[in-house]
Formats: structure tokens, C-alpha cells, sequence
């Protein structure tokens, strides 16, 4: 039996949990014992879900202390001798698994977008060279495994509940913390594409009225989101380009207007609940993955979409 182990950050609570899709990739359902590594947290999203909860507790280590994280899970590693170690790649996830991979000797493998197995071998695949292509990476035998996960793109759903077992792990090399957490603000709304519910996404359909999403996205309450083709027209930033080198997002709506539905577009929505798509035509590839498929044109459709939204918002105030 494999022994894994996953580190939540408390900042990014379903990202980690994600992780543990992963291991069922690697290892197959149930053939790994799974670990849930947090710092001076109960990590109770993690019950039932991994068999036992790690609490690295010291109240000396600060949130965002780095250098005493690595040297927790270092530790904790030297005891439990892991097979795999999976870090998602948040914020904190990309700082701290460089660092811990060094404390390690062992190699990591940064920014995961899939798991293949090819001739009996473990592929991490990773995008490469600006994501020109995906890169299958090996480990040749040297433990434990290292990655760090990109976010969105792994989906952990179980029906199974596990017992989990608490642990309270105390470290022993913790060194006077050198940062000191001075204020934490809310973050304002997000305009990162793979935080939106909703997301209203533009294709080379809808090239000469681009701005016209802008309409559906405020009556939604959504973002606006693009293919590479509005992209490299200079019509929309990179941040908001959806895909293979762009981002993978996940919403509970996307709405791709206009969108052909390439390989390299549809690796950028892995975890999307509902697609609706509008395009003339009724074959391109986006059709068969939506759920619902409009068919004609993308612009009359947002035209008529905003005035039955306000319409019908019209009767619910009474006009107000
Ligand atoms: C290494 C590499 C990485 C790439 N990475 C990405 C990536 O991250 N993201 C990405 O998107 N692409 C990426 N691409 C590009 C990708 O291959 C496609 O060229 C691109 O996705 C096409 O964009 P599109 O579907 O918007 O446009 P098009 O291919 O031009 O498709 C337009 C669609 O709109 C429909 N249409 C036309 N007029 C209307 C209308 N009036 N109303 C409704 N529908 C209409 C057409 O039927 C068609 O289906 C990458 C390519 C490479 C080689």
C-alpha cells in the first residue's frame, strides 16, 4: 500500500482536496493511505475524505512562514517516509514545494495538468516551453514522487467515507520565525477568469463585436472570457484566454459564443458544469460537449438574451 500525503492550504481548501483525484490517478482508488497535511488547523474539510488529518501545530509558525512550513513537512516526511507528496499550486503551494523538494533531494515536477501511465511507467504531464506542448515527465525511482498541481483542473468527488484519524504532530526544528504577519485584507472581487461562476467566452464568431459580451456579462453578473483567436487579434488580454496556454477555469456556466471548440480550448474547461454553446454551425467540435447548443448567430442572441433578462426583471420590481 502507497502512502501519500497532501498539503492543504487553508487559503485554498478545494484545490487541496482536489489533490486527492490525483492520487486515485496514480496509484488507483483506494491503493494509497492518504495524509492531509495543515498548519495550526483542524483541516475538518478533510474528514471522511483522507484516513488520517496531519495538524502541524506550533503556535511559533506564522500563516505565511515558509521556511518553518518546509521544515514541518520535512519532518513529518523523515517519520512517515511518504511515497508521494502533492502541493497544490496556490500561492503558498508554489513558494513552499520548491523549497520542501530541495529539503528532499528529490526532484519536483511543477504545475500538473494530468497523470498518464505509458509502458508501466508514472507520466506527470505538465505544459511546456509557454504551453507550446505538454510535457510527460517520469520519476525514475527516487521517493517520494513531488508535484505541484495546477488549480481547477482535478476534480475529487467521492461517494465513500472514510474514517479519519486525527494526528497532532508537534515539530521539533522549528527556528524563530523571521516574518511577522502585519495586516490581512479581504480580497476584493476577483477579476480572475477561473474565480467566475459564470463565464460569457468569445470566439473568432463574434471578432467584429467583441465588446458586445460585455452587455451579458453585467446582466449575469459574470466575466468576460476568450479564445486564443480574439486573443492574438489584440481584442482581449492573455489573462482572460481560456485554454491550453491560457487558463483552465471551471465555472458552473460557460457560454462560447462563437467558439469552434479546438483541442487546445477544450483543455481549458476540465471541470465546467454546464456548457451552452451558440454557433452557426450546428457541427463544430464545442456542439457535442454542450449541453445546450444555440444555433445562429452569436450577437443577435446575446441582443435577445439581455432584453428578455431586463424584461423580465422589469415585471419583477413592477417597473421600478
Ligand atoms: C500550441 C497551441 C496552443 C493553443 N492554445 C490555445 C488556447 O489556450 N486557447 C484557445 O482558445 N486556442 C488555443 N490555440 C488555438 C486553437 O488551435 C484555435 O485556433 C482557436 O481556439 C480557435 O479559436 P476560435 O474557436 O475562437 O475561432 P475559429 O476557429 O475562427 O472559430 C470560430 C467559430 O465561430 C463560429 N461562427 C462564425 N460566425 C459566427 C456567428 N456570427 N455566430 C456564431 N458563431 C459563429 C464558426 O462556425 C466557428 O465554429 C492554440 C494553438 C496552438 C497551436
Amino acid at each position: 500500500m502507497k502512502k501519500s500525503l497532501i498539503f492543504l492550504d487553508h487559503e485554498n481548501i478545494q484545490n487541496s482536496i482536489d489533490l486527492l483525484a490525483v492520487i486515485d490517478l496514480m496509484y488507483g482508488k483506494g491503493n494509497s493511505i492518504t495524509y492531509a497535511a495543515c498548519l495550526n488547523h483542524q483541516g475538518s474539510e478533510a474528514m471522511g475524505l483522507v484516513d488520517h488529518i496531519v495538524n502541524i501545530q506550533d503556535d511559533r509558525i506564522e500563516n505565511h512562514d515558509l521556511i518553518n512550513l518546509t521544515n514541518g513537512l520535512e519532518e513529518l516526511h523523515r517519520i512517515y517516509a511518504f511515497d508521494s507528496i502533492l502541493i497544490p499550486a496556490t500561492h503558498t503551494g508554489r513558494m513552499l514545494a520548491p523549497r520542501l523538494s530541495m529539503r528532499l533531494h528529490v526532484g519536483l515536477v511543477a504545475d500538473v495538468t494530468a497523470i498518464e501511465h505509458h509502458n508501466g511507467n508514472l507520466e506527470m504531464v505538465r505544459p511546456a516551453f509557454s504551453g507550446k506542448i505538454m510535457a510527460g515527465i517520469i520519476n525514475r525511482g527516487r521517493l517520494p514522487v513531488m508535484m505541484s498541481v495546477r488549480q481547477n483542473v482535478f476534480n475529487y468527488n467521492s461517494a465513500e467515507t472514510k474514517e479519519t484519524s486525527r494526528i497532532v504532530f508537534l515539530p521539533t526544528n522549528i527556528q524563530p520565525s523571521t516574518i511577522q504577519l502585519l495586516e490581512s485584507k479581504e480580497k476584493e472581487r476577483s477579476l480572475d477568469i477561473r474565480d467566475s461562476e459564470i463565464l460569457i467566452s468569445g470566439g473568432g464568431g463574434v471578432q467584429d463585436n467583441f465588446h458586445c459580451l460585455d452587455l451579458l456579462a453585467n446582466e449575469l453578473d459574470a466575466q468576460v472570457s476568450a479564445s486564443r483567436r480574439i486573443v492574438d487579434s489584440g481584442l482581449a488580454s492573455r489573462r482572460i484566454q481560456v485554454g491550453q496556454s491560457g487558463k483552465t477555469v471551471s465555472p458552473r456556466l460557460y457560454i462560447a459564443l462563437g467558439i469552434y471548440g479546438s483541442l487546445q480550448h477544450i483543455e481549458g474547461l476540465n471541470n465546467v458544469e454546464n456548457i451552452i454553446s451558440v454557433n452557426i454551425d450546428k457541427d463544430a467540435p464545442i456542439c457535442s460537449l454542450s449541453d445546450i447548443v444555440v444555433v445562429g448567430d452569436a450577437v443577435e442572441f446575446i441582443d435577445q438574451l439581455v432584453e428578455k433578462i431586463r424584461k423580465n426583471r422589469n415585471i419583477e420590481t413592477g417597473g421600478k
